[in-house]
């Protein structure tokens, strides 16, 4: 969506409507010039690939939050280091990927678990995205939501047979 666009946009909304843009624009450029004009919270997907875009966003004051996919970020790792920088920025955090596994599923259940109730938007199913199961996830869904159990590390029984030969291995 270019400016012009938004702000037509926000100019045939009702009052009150509550609700979030995700990724409005596909440059930093334009998504500051909605900024500048949105009443509604503005959260990046796209645009924020890196911890330093993380920190640009909070900076300059781009978004109200991001959305944190633990593969786009590299892995758990530095998705935890985007957490940290969000929380810092006072930004919300949405904890998903692009699709994944139950495996993946269990990694956005424990990165979400991190955040800050304040701060977490949401947790993503991905689990649901895929219809293998690779591996049984502790977890307890409850009234719309999940938490984490109490199994260790990941909180997840791998189903090795269904991963088969490993197609590399370390000693
Ligand atoms: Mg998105």
């Amino acid at each position: 969506m270019i400016p012009e666009t938004a702000k037509r946009l926000f100019a045939s909304l009702p009052n009150g409507l509550d609700f979030v843009l995700e990724a409005p624009c596909s440059t930093w450029l334009q998504t500051q010039a909605v900024r500048a004009i949105s009443p509604y919270p503005i959260i990046l997907d796209e645009l924020a690939q890196s911890e330093a875009d993380v920190f640009t966003a909070g900076a300059m004051g781009t978004a109200d939050g991001i959305g944190l996919k633990i593969s786009k970020a590299g892995g758990l790792t530095p998705g935890r280091r985007q957490r940290d920088i969000a929380r810092a920025a006072g930004m919300t955090v949405s904890v998903q990927d692009t699709v994944g596994s139950s495996i993946a599923f269990s990694g956005i259940l424990q990165l979400g678990a991190t955040v800050p109730d304040q701060l977490l938007r949401c947790v993503l199913n991905c689990e649901d995205m895929v219809t293998i199961k690779t591996a049984t996830v502790d977890a307890t869904f409850v009234d719309g939501g999940v938490l984490p159990g109490t199994t260790p590390g990941l909180g997840i029984e791998v189903d090795e047979a269904i991963l088969g030969t490993p197609v590399a291995t370390w000693d």
